[in-house]
């Protein structure tokens, strides 16, 4: 690796150094505010008016990627972030791969091929992005091969700078660079984007410059640098409480903000920090689980609707824009223009909320997810495809409503902020308190007859936790159920049990009387066996070869995997896996599963 001469980037960083006071802040609001710089031991080379060579850069990085240890990957960040100076905030980003913060709308949009033309005509007329890709299948790392060629010999074509001189790569040209190329659109926005990276790429001096630059425009830094490092590091590098970091970062999926506020107005400064309307957060995520699980861990749970679409985040600024955002935080507003018409109609206060959008027909009745899809992040004919399918926003949270941040506010007082914002309207989900299974199943059976996917369970009081996928909210998984079913038929069993019933036919009770779904021979014992033949035999009406026919009296409970649809049985399902777990000696077979439920859970799964 080669370390760049310090004493030389120290000189020319403070030729680049701008005058004290016109730091450059793309949070110039921000910084209005009058920081409070406090006074910390760096290298005499680091300070806040200084622009990051992107040689120092690359040089931190080589020096993280050849670190093993995860607490020495911490400190090792740190230290890039100490000297980070004027570039902070590009430089918490870039160490991730980043160019642009997560919620921003702004790509780079370079695929491999782009990427491997420009270091082509970077490395000289010999080669090729051919050649670039061959090298690539070798190296298995684009880093790898765009430092093995020699871009020296471009340089009279893209190195030097309208000044006149030689002039080595900054942190901040490259993101500025990196920026013009993000903004490049249409009719050859292609040939722009590969001749300014060719211009990157042949101002590349040191190897691990090239390697670096080619990693970060193809969005894999590979140098074992996540978000919780860098959370960490901005924590020791700024001396500020991790959580204040953590908490920070949930608002603003900002790294760079987070970053230069923990350094430049300390563990307020990160408190300060709050949601703002039109910068999306990350949706809180749900885990699989049973309202068992639910009822174990909170007593209570609250149940709601699952609705069949696409989740939608959305922003409303009374006094500017309404914005909807994907669940990846991608702005989704130009496709859905009536849930921007129904916030602009029913919301008059600065709001995000958390929902789903769903398709619905003409009486408002939920439609396949399909059909969202169809409108869901459409660029062209919107018009033309809002007439073929319409969607309406159900909310099911509040994240902040009239200049509050309700993030830490329990799930019931968010829903009751829901219902005062847009009670009836018929956007909000109904919201059901229970601690009672009977109840909840009621609840769902209701959901699903109305078309919906099924029910959420959440913890009534569960703050709203971005991006996690955590227990607070389980998607409801049907309890490990079992069906109580009726014996309609055996058959006798083989060899050393040919003087048993070895096989049992179930049947499922409808309003005619039973519908064959299955046979169970597993899960029994040869006692079981014995005891069985003896209770069933006095109900045999008929028997064909090894195979009976019995009355409808004895009730089996039965275990499965899954309910499929078979043309085997007369119910028209069989049972995937199905197994003996009891005889239900307590009920009648008048009170055995009806194929109605079963035909509920088939559809549930
Ligand atoms: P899944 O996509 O199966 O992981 O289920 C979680 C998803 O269900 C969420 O990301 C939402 O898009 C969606 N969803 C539908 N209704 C609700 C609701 N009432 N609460 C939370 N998420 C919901």
């Amino acid at each position: 690796m080669s370390v760049p001469d310090t004493d030389k980037l120290f000189r020319q960083r403070q030729a680049h150094s701008p005058p004290r006071g016109s730091r450059h802040t793309p949070f110039g609001a921000r910084s209005a505010r009058g920081r409070r710089r406090r006074p910390r031991a760096l290298s005499p080379h680091s300070g806040y008016h200084h622009q990051m060579e992107f040689a120092e850069f690359a040089a931190h990085a080589a020096d993280i990627e050849a670190e093993p240890a995860d607490l020495e990957v911490v400190a090792l960040v740190t230290d890039l972030f100490a000297d980070a100076g004027d570039d902070l905030s590009i430089v918490a980003r870039f160490v991730q791969g980043r160019v642009f913060p997560a919620y921003s709308e702004r790509k780079l949009d370079v695929g491999p091929s782009l990427c491997h033309e420009a270091i082509a005509r970077a490395a000289g007329p010999n080669v090729d992005g051919d050649d670039v890709e061959a090298r690539l299948a070798e190296a298995g790392d684009i880093g790898r091969v765009a430092e093995s060629y020699d871009f020296g010999g471009q340089r009279g074509l893209g190195a030097f700078t309208s000044g006149g001189g030689r002039d080595s790569l900054t942190v901040r040209e490259v993101f500025d660079e990196l920026s013009e190329l993000a903004a490049a659109e249409g009719a050859g926005s292609q040939d722009e984007k590969v001749a300014t990276l060719f211009g990157l790429f042949s101002r590349c001096e040191a190897d691990a410059e090239a390697r670096y630059l080619a990693r970060l425009v193809l969005s894999e830094m590979r140098i074992g640098v996540g978000e919780g490092t860098v959370r960490d590091a901005i924590a020791e590098a700024f001396d500020v409480p991790v959580e204040a970091v953590a908490r920070a970062l949930q608002v603003s999926n900002d790294y760079g903000l987070v970053a230069e506020t923990a350094r430049d107005d300390d563990e307020d400064g990160l408190a300060a920090i709050h949601l703002e309307v039109g910068r999306p957060v990350q949706a809180m995520l749900a885990q699989a689980g049973s309202v068992a699980d639910a009822l174990e861990a909170w007593e209570t749970a609250a149940v709601e609707t699952k609705f069949d679409g696409a989740r939608v985040q959305l922003h409303h600024d009374p006094d500017g824009e309404t914005s909807l955002y994907s669940r990846n935080m991608e702005d989704v507003t130009g496709a859905l223009p009536e849930v921007v018409e129904f916030a602009e109609a029913h919301l008059d206060v600065p709001t995000i909320l958390d929902g789903e959008v769903v398709a619905v027909d003409d009486d408002g009745s939920p439609l396949p997810f399909q059909e969202v899809l169809r409108r869901f992040r459409r660029k062209h004919d919107v018009e033309r495809m809002r007439e073929e399918v319409t969607v309406e926003f159900r909310a099911f949270d509040c994240l902040h409503a009239a200049g509050e941040d309700l993030l830490d506010a329990p799930l019931v007082e968010r829903h009751d902020a829901l219902a005062d914002l847009l009670g009836g309207t018929g956007a909000v989900s109904d919201l059901l308190r229970s601690d009672d299974t009977a109840n909840i199943e009621a609840f769902e059976a209701d959901a699903l007859e109305a078309g919906h996917e099924g029910v959420m369970l959440k913890d009534p009081e569960s703050a709203y936790t971005p991006g996690k996928r955590g227990k607070q909210w389980l998607k409801r998984k049907p309890d490990v159920e079992t069906l109580d079913l009726v014996v309609t038929g055996a058959e006798w069993g083989e060899g050393r049990r040919a003087s048993l019933l070895g096989t049992f036919l179930l049947s499922a009770r409808t309003e005619a009387g039973y519908e064959t779904i299955g046979k169970v021979a597993t899960g029994i014992t040869d006692e079981q066996l014995a005891e069985l033949t003896d209770l069933i035999e006095p109900h045999v009406v008929s028997e064909d070869g090894q195979t009976l026919d019995v009355e409808p009296a004895v009730v089996f409970e039965v275990g499965y995997e899954e309910i499929q649809r078979s043309p085997t049985y007369s119910s028209g399902y069989a049972l995937r896996f199905p197994r003996f777990l009891a005889v239900r000696d307590d009920k009648e077979p008048e009170s055995a599963d009806s194929l109605e439920r079963i035909t509920r859970l088939a559809d549930r799964q």
